[in-house]
């Protein structure tokens, strides 16, 4: 079973617009539903916070403090879909600076969930 790491959109998780953090993406993850090919086990789930620029470091602690580095991380569908978009990054170079500070895939999205 993959470990898994998601990243949620800490503006939406604040606000609860369906927000990252209740549901939607650990039930995905857990069903391998949505983005995810297979159930697995979610080992952490990590808060982006505007501007972004603590997301790697957080990451890095989080694997280095459960001591489980996950097999893949998921920037989840919030994250990914937000309409206006993050200000600050877009979620392909988010994804791209964590697969080169972890040498983990990084998939966009968790979920399809309404
Ligand atoms: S930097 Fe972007 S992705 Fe991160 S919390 Fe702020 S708006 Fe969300």
């Amino acid at each position: 079973m993959k470990r898994i790491a998601v990243i949620g959109c800490g503006a939406y998780m604040d606000t609860g617009y369906g927000c990252p953090g209740e549901w939607r993406c650990l039930k995905a993850a857990a069903l391998g539903e949505g983005e995810f090919e297979e159930p697995g086990q979610v080992t952490a789930f990590i808060k982006c916070q505007c501007p972004g620029r603590t997301v790697v470091p957080t990451v890095g602690m989080a694997i280095r403090l459960s001591e489980i580095k996950p097999d893949v991380i998921h920037l989840s569908s919030c994250l990914v879909n937000a309409r206006p978009g993050c200000p600050y990054m877009a979620p392909e170079d988010m994804a791209r600076i964590l697969r080169e500070a972890t040498g983990i895939d990084v998939v966009l999205g968790t979920h399809d969930y309404h």
